[in-house]
């Protein structure tokens, strides 16, 4: 079948989530997005989740510079719409995944086989393109990227770099979670911390990221996981997805380093901090075997100092950061997707609601209660080829709330698409979106 390389230059109007100032609400509001510029690509975000990551943006008061409005989400998965000068790596049409973790190719990180912090990471705490303008305005407003990604949008520009091609089957609304949480967790057992076979492993926090570091334990043959949460709700889902017993610090008098002595005799071989918080990551290091113990700080403690006793390091432990899971992403993400449709992993089990976008203020509450569980929330964007709005979350998740595209007002849209998208032999339905023209 022909593809049409799209070279847009019209401005799409369409809706997001807008954070206008620290510890408001999210807005739905239409906003306007640009057409992409040299080596960008617009992509028309089919589903993203939601982070831990945004949580703690949400309540810091600093961590954006003062750039609002803003336009967060970075766990998305999406179809080119459009791609500007010079890029060709992917089209119109294509499957991407989103990476908050670009990979540039030649910055000496990404030249280093043992490295996957590439230096082009940076551009994110600009908030705006390479060329320091945003592609997004609301109200006439210029409005502020995030995490070289911005996907609580139905429409948003990232730069080529940031974003990775996705077998043309893949399942987006599942395989959005590769584009962080998955990733991040999983990788920090199998390639940070490099579990072994028979080990003893502890995963501090049980959220989307911390039940894939679960995953990534039992994938690397431990032969127990201990989930720990304050939250005991998780625990049956953390189980499901490997954790061999759960604890909760809560129920114990003592700290919760010693209760992991007692229950392994001499600490364990690997642990995840998984929640972002300076005093769980001392007590997660001390969790450790005190000499061949490897901690990893999975958890963003941005901006917070760690209080740790010299005296934990001196018997030979050793505490380690990881971003994205150690994954160099370009060029692992594409084989992550290929894995999951091979069935080698599941991300079923981390899925626990699927939203409209307007609901993403409920999401917040769920993430700060706890309530329902959550692993993790997708919202979703979804068009099945025409203008109608058709309820797509109802398989997906037993727990979903039905949605259409954000309610768009239909005017927004015109019927059917200048723009091509690739049909695959057995594309599932869902999938075959077809993208509507901007007006
Ligand atoms: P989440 O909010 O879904 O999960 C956090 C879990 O920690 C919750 O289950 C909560 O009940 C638990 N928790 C909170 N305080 C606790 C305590 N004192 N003791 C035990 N458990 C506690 O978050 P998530 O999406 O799973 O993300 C987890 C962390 O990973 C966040 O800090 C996020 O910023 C970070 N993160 C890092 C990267 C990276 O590349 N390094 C990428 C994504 C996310
Ligand atoms: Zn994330």
């Amino acid at each position: 079948m022909g593809l049409k390389v799209m070279k847009s230059s019209q401005v799409i109007r369409c809706r997001a989530a807008i954070l206008w100032k620290p510890g408001a609400p999210f807005s739905i509001e239409e906003v306007e997005v640009a057409p992409p510029k040299a080596k960008e690509v617009r992509v028309k975000i089919v589903a993203t989740g939601f982070c831990g990551t945004e949580m703690k943006m949400l309540k810091s008061k600093t961590l954006h510079h003062d750039h609002y409005p803003i336009i967060m989400g970075h766990e998305g998965a999406g179809i080119v719409e459009s791609v500007g000068e010079g890029v060709s790596t992917v089209k119109t049409g294509d499957k991407v995944i989103t990476l908050f973790l670009p990979q540039c190719g030649e910055c000496a990180s990404c030249l280093n086989s043992e490295d996957n912090f590439c230096k082009q990471f940076k551009q994110s705490e600009t908030n705006l393109m390479s060329d320091g303008t945003s592609r997004f305005t609301c109200k006439g407003k210029l409005v502020y990227h995030f995490g070289n990604t911005s996907t609580f949008s139905e429409y948003t520009v990232i730069n080529e770099i940031s974003v990775a091609k996705a077998d043309a089957f893949a399942p987006l609304e599942k395989v959005c979670l590769i584009s962080c949480g998955f990733s991040t967790g999983f990788g920090a057992a199998v390639n940070t911390a490099k579990v072994t076979p028979g080990s003893t492993c502890a995963v501090f926090g049980l959220g989307g990221v911390g039940m894939s570091a679960i995953m990534g334990c039992k994938v690397a043959g431990a032969a127990r996981i201990i989930g720990v949460d304050i939250n005991k709700d998780k625990f049956e889902k953390a189980k499901e997805v490997g954790a061999t017993e759960c604890i909760n610090p809560q129920d114990y008098e003592k700290p919760i380093q010693e209760v992991l002595f007692e229950m392994t005799g001499d600490g364990v071989d690997f642990c995840f901090e998984v929640i972002g918080n300076p005093e769980t990551v001392a007590a997660a290091l001390a969790s450790c075997h005190e000499s061949h113990g490897v901690c990893v700080i999975v958890g963003l403690t941005i901006g917070d100092q760690l209080n740790i006793s010299g005296h934990l390091f001196l018997s030979g432990r050793s505490l380690k950061g990881s971003i994205f899971g150690g994954w160099k992403s370009r060029k692992d993400v594409p084989k992550l997707v290929s894995d999951y449709m091979a069935k080698k992993y599941n991300l079923d089990p981390l899925i626990t609601h699927t939203l409209n976008l307007d609901k993403i203020n409920e999401a917040v509450e769920f993430m700060k209660t706890g309530k329902w569980q959550v692993a993790r929330t997708i919202f979703m964007s979804e068009y099945l080829g025409s203008r109608e709005r058709v309820p797509v979350a109802a398989a997906l998740s037993a727990a979903s709330i039905s949605l259409g595209p954000y309610h768009l007002p239909v005017s927004c849209w015109l019927p059917v698409a200048s723009v091509s998208i690739p049909t695959p032999e057995g594309f599932c339905q869902q999938q075959n979106a077809v993208l509507p023209t901007p007006d």
